[in-house]
């Protein structure tokens, strides 16, 4: 087979795993900068154009579209999918995941254990946002916040509406959410592949630090899943339709509970912590399901 890489960075860990796995697997890698495709969509016959050149024929991409990107990348993949190649994970599926409201609304409505969480533009109540979600300490964040950045703890309702005033001023969209204490400053990163949880570590971030992020100074290390964890993070992959990828759960006194499912998780830490052949099983995945024009939400996203 032939497989894309839709990649800003070939240089990255991830995209470096992607690309041997594809090789050791016998097939042959196309790495491509998202941001360089361009195509024209009013042609009957949809192409995607690189460095002056027509992308021969591939078989399935695999998108690696970072946060950033998201707009740009998701046009680009849904241009191969109109090609009828396989994505790995589909741009509606991606986009759906991306948008934290959107996903916390599905997830919550199909029943997928989450913190309680509030989100708001303009309210004119406060004190009424942070009842809603069972006072303080909550956590209060940003939605374009990525790695942990623009994710604050307000022990107390003064700090919570005084944080929530400060993002408002700013005009950012923010979601106020139960601070889950019980997690101690760690969360479960769960890597889903079709499904099946295929890897899972336990991250924790430093001492005095809630958020464990890895780029915050977390440290990470493998983990024994419970049976309801493995179902939840299965659940949640399926209910966003995403093939692969991370669901991140806090162990909360009442269950697991998901806080967000990344459509294109990072390879390094999982594969460090586990020492499994993560990309390696995506590409197996891609090997069993790729077949031309199986997009299932062709024409319609
Ligand atoms: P980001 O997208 O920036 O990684 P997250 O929503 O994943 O933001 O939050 C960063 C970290 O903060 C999480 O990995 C988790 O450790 C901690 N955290 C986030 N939300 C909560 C919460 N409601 N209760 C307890 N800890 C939380
Ligand atoms: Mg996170």
């Amino acid at each position: 087979m032939r497989i894309a890489i839709l990649s800003r960075n070939p240089g990255l860990y991830s995209t470096k795993r992607l690309i041997e796995a594809v090789e050791q697997r016998g097939h042959e890698a196309v790495v491509l900068d998202t941001l360089h495709c361009y195509m024209n969509s009013s042609s009957a016959k949809p192409t995607v154009h690189y460095k002056g050149e027509e992308i021969s024929p591939v078989d399935a991409v695999i998108p690696r579209i970072g946060a950033s990107i998201t707009f740009y990348g998701c046009a680009v993949l849904r241009q191969f999918e109109m090609m009828g190649v396989y994505p790995l994970n589909e741009s509606v599926a991606i986009t759906r995941a991306r948008d934290k409201l959107r996903s916390t609304q599905l997830l919550s409505r199909k029943g997928v254990g989450i913190p309680i969480t509030a989100f708001a533009n303009k309210p004119d109540d406060i004190k009424d946002m942070i009842k809603m979600v069972g006072d303080a300490p909550v956590v209060i964040k940003l939605l374009e916040g990525t790695q942990g950045i623009g994710v604050v703890l307000a022990e107390n309702e003064k700090a919570a509406e005084s944080v929530i005033q400060a993002f408002m001023g700013l005009k950012s969209n923010i979601l106020v959410q139960e601070f889950i204490k019980e997690a101690g400053g760690s969360d479960i990163r769960c890597l889903v592949i079709g499904d099946k949880v295929v890897a899972a570590m336990k991250r924790q971030g430093p001492e005095g630090e809630f958020r464990s992020n890895l780029h915050r100074g977390g440290t990470a290390e493998l983990v024994k899943l419970t049976p309801q964890e493995r179902k939840t993070a299965v659940s949640a992959a399926k209910i966003m339709g995403l093939n692969a990828c991370g669901v991140d759960i806090l162990r909360a006194t009442r269950g697991p509970v998901v806080m967000e499912v990344n459509s294109s998780p990072g390879l390094q830490g999982i594969e460090t912590a586990t020492g499994k052949d993560v990309a390696g099983m995506m590409i197996e995945f891609i090997e069993k399901n790729a077949k031309p024009h199986r997009t299932r939400t062709k024409g319609k996203g």
